[in-house]
């Protein structure tokens, strides 16, 4: 099973044809409420791949929390674990766009701060049941880091997904990540390097590996993603389909969550395989509108990729 220690946000979307200044009204066109967050996307994204999954996480004990652990419910995914409280509203991102596809963002992590070392102790079990723990950086860094000092003293392999990213990341989740997998804005804030090439990622992720993980993937969008293994003699480069991108938002969670299923369900494929595979996935979420509504589910995929 794959087990998600993460967030989980309400996507409050307004259209309009220009963003806003400071003080103005202006009228959208269309709003939607999307299902969003880091780690719900990927625990959704193993989900629909087949993964037996569960997630650990906080929301209110409000409507929009309802509603998510409804739409957790939906895909199948495990909710013992998902708590809600009354002291914080669920997560959310409101979220302008304008005609150009530009965008403002305020995120409120509300009720995901609130995710404790209590609930971990409470999910114990079902951690070390585990095959891989996933982690972002969406919930207060303390707690992902114990969720992956848990898995690690369980045997449980741990994928850890720095993001949003800090250039003061506490050292600890290098050492307690067996796969790191960050995007190439995040590469840089963590190396202070460019990284705008396969090359670059290549070097970067040289940094980070020397900084204690087993496995550095950096995501290079189009560009697929390069790897970097304790046991390869250097960085490789492996390519992604040639598609006609949609929509972007959230590809690099459906490339970690499909990540995740193969590490737990097909453990023995070469690690180059798993992320040819992974990146074919993502390829697909980038070719219909919004986040988890452009994930693939297993019965609509090609059966080379189980
Ligand atoms: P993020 O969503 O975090 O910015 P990326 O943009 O690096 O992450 O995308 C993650 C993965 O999604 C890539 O490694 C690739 O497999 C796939 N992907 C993203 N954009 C495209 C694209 N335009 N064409 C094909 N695959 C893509």
């Amino acid at each position: 099973a794959v087990v998600v220690v993460g967030s989980c946000m309400t996507d409050l979307v307004s259209l309009t044809s220009r963003l806003p200044k400071t003080g103005e009204t202006i009228h959208g066109h269309k709003f939607f409420i999307g299902f969003g967050g880091k780690g719900a996307n990927q625990c959704v994204q193993a989900a629909r791949l087949g993964a037996k999954t569960s997630m650990v996480c906080k929301v209110g004990k409000d409507s929009f929390g309802n509603n998510y652990i409804e739409n957790l419910k939906q895909n199948d995914i495990s909710t013992e674990f998902a708590y809600q409280t009354e002291d914080a509203a669920t997560g959310t991102a409101s979220i302008i766009v304008n005609k150009e596809g530009q965008n403002i963002i305020v995120i409120v992590a509300g009720a995901n701060l609130l995710l404790n070392s209590e609930d971990l102790r409470a999910a114990a079990g079902a951690i070390s049941r585990a095959r891989v723990l996933i982690c972002q950086l969406e919930v207060t860094p303390a707690t992902s880091l114990e969720a992956l000092a848990m898995a690690r003293s369980r045997g449980v392999k741990t994928l850890f997904n720095p993001a949003p990213a800090t250039a003061d990341l506490d050292p600890q989740f290098y050492a307690l990540s067996d796969v790191f997998c960050c995007n190439e804005s995040e590469a840089e804030i963590l190396t202070g390097l460019t990284v705008s090439s396969p090359a670059d990622a290549g070097k970067a992720a040289l940094v980070l590996m020397g900084r204690g993980c087993q496995v550095v993937i950096i995501t290079l969008g189009a560009e697929g993603c390069v790897m970097l293994s304790q046991s390869e003699p250097g960085p490789q480069h492996i390519p992604t389909e040639n598609v006609k991108a949609v929509d972007t938002t959230g590809a690099g969670d459906s490339f970690v969550g499909a990540l995740a299923f193969y590490l737990a369900y097909y453990p023995n494929l070469p690690m180059e395989e798993m992320l040819k595979r992974s990146n074919f996935i993502a390829a697909v979420s980038v070719q219909a509108a919004g986040t988890q509504s452009s994930y693939p589910y297993r019965k609509d995929l090609p059966l080379h990729l189980f």
